[in-house]
């Protein structure tokens, strides 16, 4: 294969890229834009999904048949040998696609076009590996061999008598080592060594050689420990490959980048694309939540969701995989709720599994600060407080819900108004600790605004009781939690007693029912 293709010797230069031979003159005909490393990866991962899984196209519905390397089912994940081909395949091709930008920026659409062909780690063909190992440097088609095969036939000698050059002849030796040169990797700058007529001898030619090795080496550790320092990061295979299918389908253009990392989850932004098949418009810039499996992390959690009703009847049949999507679809259903009342809070986009895409608070990659973070004039922390009021009333009253996290982490500044994230773990105020979870947020809620100067704000119960419509008149703090928890009590033997909760703490009657 020619190392620098002269285009007139295309067709006989022997199995090469279809766009090669399609197209001896130009550009390549598919030309790629440039785009990100992600985004690459994820192309060429999709290709070998698709030819894993024919239909490969990205089910709109939640519970839709999956392929066999997002479910694990049909694929033994679990052995690291089939993961570490998995990734070094991943890692061959994202290589071979630099290489090809590479290439396609220096022939741009000049004539005489420069074949990488060579370095590339996935051959379309299969190479003789014996020869690679003993000459890995040679080529299949010298370009600089001069028209007449002069040097170095296959017999390792020309001429007669006293005239015979073998190949090892110095000259002859020192001009090909310099022609080999051109082998090392392409950001290995090599100089015009052939235009100056340079002979290198073979112990300089192997010791470049040796260098250049090396120097590939170390550009492919840096380069990955760059990419598991972004997206990849706290991100098992699994997931990743559902990344990718997300990229595949076109719901998301690229990912660029992790936001926040936390114990139990992992935030990304991405750049929403323009998926032909979903019917709902993709947010121009999304935020991935990722919600960890590790399991640990998750384990004191269990309160908020095995007293959910609305989880309890799956709860005891899940394993702790299953638990951790059902986090996901809470967050999900929470933030639909909150979407049909009103509240700014993320659009959802889709979920998949325990992997929740949702609109972006932000804008350009930068997320919206949180309000922990944010300086507010004494006017916006006067209008975020009363917004949050309002905020609070509303997820109560109109959505059933208790954020059950709420504190200025947990709100976001954006666009002159309050955004509220992070509602894996709301409840809704029957919940057996619901309203012990409302009085920390209210505590939260009227702490901050205290201190930030909001004379207005109101103390803890009093916030409480505005919120709920409950009228609980202890006057001190540990008073006042007793009469939460005694309600909770009351509501409890409700509930062993007739089977189904009282409607006390809802101010307009039952709880609405969702059909999400
Ligand atoms: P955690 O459980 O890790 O606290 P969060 O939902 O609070 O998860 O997300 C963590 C961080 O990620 C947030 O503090 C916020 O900075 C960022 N984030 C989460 N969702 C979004 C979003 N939709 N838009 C912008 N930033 C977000
Ligand atoms: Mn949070």
């Amino acid at each position: 294969m020619d190392s620098v293709g002269v285009a007139a010797a295309a067709p006989d230069a022997g199995p090469g890229p279809a766009w090669q031979s399609k197209c001896p003159w130009g550009a390549p005909s598919t030309t790629s834009i440039s785009c990100s490393l992600a985004d690459v990866m994820s192309e060429q991962l999709a290709k070998e999904l698709q030819l894993e899984e024919e239909n490969a196209a990205f089910p709109e519905v939640v519970a839709a048949a999956e392929g066999p390397f997002i479910t694990g089912e049909n694929i033994d994940t679990s052995s690291d040998l089939m993961l570490a081909q998995m990734l070094q395949m991943e890692f061959d091709r994202e290589y071979d696609a630099q290489l090809r930008r590479e290439e396609k920026k220096i022939n741009g659409d000049s004539k005489v076009s420069i074949s990488f062909e060579n370095y590339r780690k996935v051959h379309p063909y299969d190479s003789d590996s014996s020869e690679d190992e003993v000459d890995w440097q040679d080529t299949r088609h010298d370009p600089y061999r001069p028209d007449k095969p002069t040097t170095t036939p296959r017999r390792g000698f020309i001429g007669k008598g006293k005239d015979i050059t073998t190949k090892h002849d110095e000259v002859v030796c020192g001009r090909k080592n310099t022609a080999r040169m051109e082998n090392f990797a392409p950001e290995f700058q090599v100089g015009d060594g052939i235009g100056m007529d340079l002979k290198l001898s073979n112990q300089v030619f192997n010791a470049l050689k040796q260098h250049a090795y090396s120097e590939e080496r170390r550009s492919a550790r840096l380069h990955e420990k760059k990419e598991h320092s972004t997206a990849e990061k706290a991100v098992d295979p699994k997931t990743r490959l559902l990344l990718y299918k997300m990229v595949n389908s076109g719901m998301l253009e690229t990912i660029t980048g992790c936001i926040s990392t936390g114990k139990e989850s992992v935030v990304f932004h991405a750049y929403g694309g323009n998926s032909a098949t979903e019917d709902k418009v993709i947010p121009p810039e999304c935020a991935i939540k990722v919600f960890k499996t590790t399991l640990n992390e998750f384990k004191n959690r269990d309160k908020y969701i095995k007293d959910d009703y609305r989880f309890k009847d799956r709860f005891s049949k899940l394993n702790p995989r299953k638990i951790i999507r059902m986090w996901a679809e809470k967050e999900m259903h929470n933030l639909t709720r909150m979407q049909n009342a009103g509240i700014p809070c993320p659009q959802v986009v889709i979920l998949k599994k325990h992997v929740l895409v949702m609109s972006f608070i932000g804008q350009d990659q930068v997320p919206a600060p949180k309000l922990k973070d944010v300086t507010l004039s004494s006017e916006d922390m006067k209008k975020a407080y009363y917004q949050i009021l309002n905020m609070m009333q509303q997820l109560y009253r109109e959505c059933n819900l208790v954020h059950a996290d709420l504190s200025e982490y947990n709100m976001l500044w954006h666009d002159g108004k309050v955004w509220l994230i992070d509602v894996s773990q709301s409840v809704e105020p029957t919940h057996p600790h619901g309203l012990e979870f409302l009085f920390r947020d209210c505590r939260n809620v009227s702490q901050f605004f205290q201190k930030g100067g909001v004379a207005e704000a109101l103390n803890e119960r009093e916030l409480f009781n505005a919120v709920s419509g409950l009228n609980i008149t202890a006057d001190n703090e540990v008073d006042f939690q007793a009469e939460i928890e005694a309600l909770e009590k009351m509501n409890e033997d409700h509930v062993q007693n007739h089977g189904k909760k009282l409607s006390t703490f809802s101010s307009d009657g039952d709880p609405p029912i969702y059909d999400e």
